[in-house]
């Protein structure tokens, strides 16, 4: 029996299994490539405010070693489990290989609502987290950085409890810290930067003019805010966007600058234009040019495929579009152009690459380098998935993870089974 279940970590194999039916990767083969390396499970025991004292569950899966050390984000989230932090892991791998990085993929979770925290709390557990994590990680074994429900000041807190247990500070150990900590310039808004300027190519790939355009984007935090600004400046109007307080519709389109400044107010979209609220799924099948879904897994499910109405779905979450609604757009022929979430949300990984190049050096970068050369990232991956979609007459996502997930299969080719 395997350890990895759920229906997260199901679609995972499921699109593996579509994949290397397309490679015709034999059999003995495919778990090999698809099973994760490793998978850690540690109990964080911690000190409540009331005098409590609670344990949570930690995770940490490291999918595979045969490019260089693994990389990827810790997500808390009150419904994270090993069979989803495994998913995240596998897709990470598939979208570090596609950009091209010398990494496998990892992924780490804590079972805990972070918003259910004080901040004393959401430390306690951040360290206590990392400590258990010591080890199993290193600059050159695996690397972490944020996803959902983590940010710059959880990455610190993971910096420094590794560099009190090392003696010396280890900026190296994580990406997604301050500037000030050896974090990189641009690093906090690249995902959402290349979210926006894959939907750019998109765009010009269709003929859709972006000033002009509409946009609706589910998830308002770091990828999905970013996102939205960067597409609202070159001329988008954002007719829809949710968060998990709530969703708003106006087909004129929202003021930015205003709803901005609300969000940084408050945190969350709720009290912001009360009365254009919508039911958060029906905002998903209104009529917009860009779809971005940029919160959760499996919110494109075979209920709702049908009803989309975009042209563009700029896949910002991990896993957003169960293989069910795959299928469907396949063998409906819908006029939506998917940008895989392994290519749309890559420039947070990219720039994590960039921040650990930068330690590893301790030579910094200007922010318009790393743009820079975070574009070039993404227009090479972008014409490759493209150009593979036409010449083999597959999806995006076919394209996209049949060049990431050959990449893999190469390495471990080259490399021979040890022993
Ligand atoms: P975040 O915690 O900053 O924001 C998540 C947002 O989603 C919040 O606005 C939250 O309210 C909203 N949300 C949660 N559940 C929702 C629901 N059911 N419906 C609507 N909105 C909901 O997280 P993030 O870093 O922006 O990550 C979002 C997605 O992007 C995740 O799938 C993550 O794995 C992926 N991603 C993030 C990065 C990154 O660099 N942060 C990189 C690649 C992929």
């Amino acid at each position: 029996m395997s350890v990895y279940t759920g229906p997260v970590f199901d679609m995972a194999r499921q699109q593996f299994s579509v994949i290397a039916d397309h490679l015709d990767i034999p059999e003995d083969l495919r778990e090999r490539l698809l099973l994760p390396k490793r998978a850690i499970t540690v109990s964080c025991p911690v000190h409540m405010d009331d005098g409590s004292v609670r344990v949570f569950q930690g995770f940490r899966v490291q999918h595979h070693l045969s490019l260089g050390p693994t990389k990827g984000g810790t997500r808390f989230a009150a419904n994270v489990d090993l069979g989803e932090v495994a998913a995240l892991a596998v897709w990470m791998s598939w979208k570090c290989a596609l950009a091209e990085l010398p990494y496998g993929g990892a992924k780490g979770g804590v079972t805990v609502d972070p918003r259910a925290l004080s901040v004393r709390e959401l430390e306690a557990v951040s360290r206590r987290y990392m400590q258990e994590m010591i080890p199993f990680i290193g600059p050159r074994i695996d690397v972490m950085a944020p996803d959902m429900g983590t940010n710059e000041q959880v990455m610190a807190w993971f910096m420094d409890t590794w560099s009190m247990y090392q003696g010396v500070t280890v900026p190296e150990i994580v990406t997604g810290k301050p500037v000030s900590l050896g974090g990189t310039e641009g690093r906090r808004e690249a995902t959402g930067h290349g979210v926006a300027f894959l939907s750019f190519r998109a765009m010009e790939h269709l003929g859709i003019d972006p000033a002009g355009a509409t946009a609706i984007i589910q998830g308002f935090g770091n990828v999905g805010s970013i996102a939205a600004y960067a597409l609202a400046e070159r001329g988008v109007r954002i007719i829809g966007v949710s968060d998990h307080t709530g969703a708003i519709h106006d087909p004129k389109g929202f003021d930015m600058a205003a709803l901005r400044a609300h969000v940084e107010r408050h945190g969350v979209i709720d009290g912001f234009a009360a009365s254009a609220a919508i039911d958060p799924e029906a905002l998903l099948e209104q009529q917009c040019d860009l779809l971005v879904p940029a919160a959760v897994e499996r919110v494109i499910h075979a209920g709702n495929v049908a009803n989309l109405r975009c042209r563009i779905l700029a896949e910002g979450a991990n896993g957003p579009t169960t293989p069910e609604a795959d299928l469907w757009l396949a063998r409906n022929k819908a006029p939506v152009f998917v940008i895989p979430d392994i290519l749309c949300n890559s420039g947070g990984v990219i720039v994590s690459y960039f921040e650990w190049v930068q330690d590893l050096q301790q030579y910094f970068w200007g922010r318009g380098e790393v743009l820079e050369r975070l574009e070039r990232i993404l227009d090479r991956s972008w014409n490759a998935v493209v150009t593979r979609a036409i010449r083999d007459g597959v999806s995006t996502r076919t394209a996209a993870m049949a060049i990431g997930v050959e990449k893999v299969r190469t390495a471990k080719m080259q490399r021979g089974l040890f022993p």
